[in-house]
Parts: C-alpha cells; structure tokens; sequence
C-alpha cells in the first residue's frame, strides 16, 4: 500500500511539473492554523498575480473548503472518510477535475494531526508541517517521524507563546535534535510574522 501511494505520488508530482506548478502539502496538528496559513499564503500569492488552487482535505464535512471559498480561493474538497491522511489517488482524482492550466501554485491541506501523513507523500514538491504554541511544548519530540518527512516545519501562534507559557527554545531545542540544520520557523497568521520567510522556504516567493 505505502509502495503505491509512493508509485502514484511520482505520478502526481510529473504531472504538476510538467504544467509548471509548485505544490505543497500542509501538515499538522488539528487547529495549529494550517488553513488560516494558506489563506495568507495563498491570497499573497494572487495579489501577485498567481494563479493558486487548495485542495481541501479533511475526514468529513466542508469547512475548511468553505473557508478558502469566502477567501476567494479556487478549492476542491476531499473527505477521506475514516481516513486520518490524504493519499495520492485522492489527489490524482482532484487533480482530474481541476483545469490546471493558469495555476502556478498548489496548496494540499492534509488531515490534521501529526501521525499518519507522515508515511504517504502525495507527490508535492515540499512537504510542509505546521504545530503551533497552544499544544504545549513537547509536540516536536513526541512526533519526530513528521518532522522527519517534512522538508519545512513551522511553529505557528508564537504571539500567544507568553500566554501559554510555552518556551519556544525547546520546541526549536528539540527540532535540532531531530533535523540537521534546518530552521524552525516561527510564524504567527494573525499578526503576519514570519509568514514571508516560510513562503521563500516554500518557494512561493523568492
Ligand atoms: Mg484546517
């Protein structure tokens, strides 16, 4: 099964570079504001004139694909079911109905929570995992393998850091551990910090 998914995760990926696009699938823990993220990455990204499209996944239901609807954001949805991941047959299916043509850029948020999107990539050129300060401190080291498999990892809310009383040294103390030289980056949707960084580490900008 994993072997697959990886199999139609390449075939996804050449098709999307083959029209140009730049893809990103958004992991993380449920509430960490992934989709707050990609309605800030996203509505940036069409004031400078890309064409964008999210794919919305979720086990059941429409409210994040209603969220990037009322943004003005082109979005597909897609229910897993009982499914705690997206994977890349349901990808390749949303990409059947999309007109990929004048998109430049393809958000995917992925089922949240930190464990089982880890193992089924679905083809994008960045895997991407979102945690934010109100889980506490120790989500880093209790999900190494995310972090693992993510290429960018983004520690979300920080203007709420104090109010927590979470200390992000740790949270970065223990990505270092994890990941090799590569930064945690620290981001808060509401007030726009770091948001500019995370998109160059994306290659939404440059
Ligand atoms: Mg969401």
């Amino acid at each position: 099964m994993l072997a697959e998914n990886a199999h139609l995760a390449e075939h996804n990926h050449e098709r999307l570079t083959a029209k140009g696009i730049r893809s990103v699938d958004v992991m993380g823990s449920i509430g960490s504001g992934k989709t707050a993220m990609i309605i800030k990455m996203a509505t940036q990204l069409k004031k400078k004139g890309v064409g964008v499209a999210v794919i919305a996944g979720d086990v059941t239901g429409e409210d994040d694909y209603k969220r990037f609807k009322e943004a003005g954001i082109e979005a597909y949805n897609v229910n897993t079911g009982k499914e705690c991941h997206l994977e890349s047959n349901l990808i390749e299916r949303t990409l059947d109905k999309m007109d990929l043509d004048g998109i430049g850029f393809v958000f995917i948020e992925n089922v949240g929570n930190l464990v089982c999107p880890a193992d089924f990539p679905l083809g994008t050129d960045v895997r991407m995992v979102v945690i934010s300060v109100t889980e506490g401190d120790d989500m880093v080291r209790k999900h190494p393998m995310i972090f693992t498999s993510s290429d960018v990892a983004v520690l979300n809310k920080v203007d709420l850091a104090g109010y927590m009383e979470v200390d992000v040294e740790v949270l970065k103390s223990d990505y270092s551990k994890i990941v090799r030289n590569k930064p945690l980056y620290l981001t808060s949707v509401k007030t726009g910090e770091g948001i500019e960084a995370v998109m160059k580490a994306i290659g939404a900008t440059k």
